[in-house]
């Protein structure tokens, strides 16, 4: 390889492309290319076709050497000479570069793996690429697809976490919309997001699932959330319910928060600000005690009694804790024993609060103490929430749920990207090795 022409060619790596010119500017390279067929046969009738003309098509392709590439194709017009025949005209074609597309096969599929995989903004790839922001999102659809719904992506699961995220926070034409995902905590892998947060939702969903798929969930973990205990039937009837830890230790800590926030009204008579009593400690009120240093209590408790006239926050503060009990015990039974400990002492509670936490501890009682026999946990869930709100926050918010669902399963749901090959490792030479 040792004329200029070979050794573009060879960067180029476009099998079935001969380069005819490569020219630079400020702000792009240009690659001049034209397929390497000489001939070709009329689809319609077999006969050998005559040349009618050539149109260029500009092509965009991964960047090359830091820059960005633009192909242009001198693109070759067939015309069948059977006077009669019906096909005219047609334009060549390439396996690398889909008819009416601007990116190359290539460039498709790594910008589809760069929104994807790395969960990045489809504007930046666009101006990266020099295409609209439409060209990339055309892309991830196209190439993220087929591996979004290869039915392998989700193998068998045992333990079903189910949790809910907004989609679109409130403006003044909706409310928040939400999504609900669906979670294999097995493997830790976002299964499917749906539209919504209802009973509805949920249930159209498992009916549309492989019932003998469904078959093999032994477990399903929710939050607290009334709608997802419902729309669990009856697909899922057979599972095991289990609320999750983090759901029911924070509505407790809700509980503690509109207490603080009462009261604090109620002797201040505005809402909390900095130098406030209660305020200041709203942090160290829903941290777990084992967790507060003997600073940090007594500030917590200066704070109580100068801030919570009536004890009411007190007591808040006491039933958390008294739930965050119940995950420190040691068999299902103290669990239990702790649990209903915990339900009576609210129930008996003078603040509204409290008596209501207590309701809805006793209304999940049994999923509540059935974390203690299946381990079962959205803590692998949190973790995903995390990338689901990833892909949000580089979306810009999304307007169509499609999109955002295939993004977020791109990104987290076990896809299984192409093999791309590692080059061998250039080491890092120590700065004196060259002197
Ligand atoms: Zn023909």
């Amino acid at each position: 390889m040792n004329d200029g022409i070979g050794l573009a060619e060879m960067l180029l790596g476009l099998p079935g492309f001969r380069v005819l010119d490569v020219v630079q500017s400020d702000v792009e390279v240009v690659v001049w290319i034209e397929s390497t067929v000489s001939r070709a046969f009329c689809r319609s009738c077999g006969v050998l076709a005559e040349a009618q003309d050539r149109m260029r098509v500009d092509i965009r392709d991964l960047a090359c050497f830091g820059r960005p590439a633009r192909l242009v194709w001198s693109k070759r017009r067939w015309r069948c000479r059977v006077r009669l025949c019906p096909a005219r005209t047609w334009t060549e074609h390439s396996s690398h570069v889909d008819a009416q597309a601007v990116l190359t096969r290539r460039a498709g599929i790594e910008a589809c793996r760069q929104v994807g995989e790395n969960a990045r903004p489809v504007a930046q790839l666009a101006d990266e690429l020099g295409v609209c922001w439409w060209t990339i999102m055309n892309a991830v659809i196209e190439h993220g697809t087929p591996l979004v719904d290869d039915p392998d992506r989700v193998g068998r699961v045992t333990q079903l976490g189910i949790d809910e995220t907004s989609f679109l926070a409130a403006n003044r034409q909706h409310a928040t919309v939400y999504a609900t995902g669906l979670i294999d905590l097995g493997r830790h892998i976002v299964i499917d997001m749906v539209e919504g947060n209802s009973a509805d939702d949920l249930r159209r969903w498992t009916e549309n699932a492989d019932p003998a798929w469904l078959g093999g969930i032994a477990v399903v973990a929710t939050d607290l959330a009334e709608s997802f205990r419902a729309g669990l039937s009856p697909h899922l009837d057979h599972t095991r319910r289990v609320a999750d830890p983090f759901h029911v230790v924070r509505v407790a800590n809700r509980c503690v928060d509109q207490v603080r926030r009462r009261v604090q009204n109620e002797t201040l008579g505005h809402r909390g600000r900095k130098p406030d009593p209660l305020y200041r400690i709203r942090k160290l009120l829903l941290a777990g005690s084992e967790r507060l240093d003997e600073r940090g209590a007594d500030r917590m408790l200066l704070g109580l009694r100068v801030g919570d006239p009536d004890d009411e926050l007190l007591g808040a503060w006491l039933a958390k804790e008294s739930v965050r009990d119940v995950y420190l015990a040691d068999t299902p039974a103290d669990a239990a024993l702790l649990l209903d400990k915990a339900i009576v002492g609210c129930a008996g509670d003078e603040v509204a609060e409290i008596r209501s936490l207590g309701n809805t501890l006793k209304s999940w009682r049994a999923e509540i103490l059935a974390h203690h026999d299946t381990g079962a946990s959205n803590g692998p869930t949190e973790g995903l929430n995390l990338c689901v709100k990833k892909v949000k926050r580089c979306g810009h918010g999304f307007r169509s749920f499609n999109n955002y669902r295939l993004r977020v399963l791109l990104h987290a749901g076990g896809i299984t990207w192409p093999h791309r090959p590692r080059p061998p490792r250039i080491r890092t030479r120590s700065p004196h090795s060259d002197a």
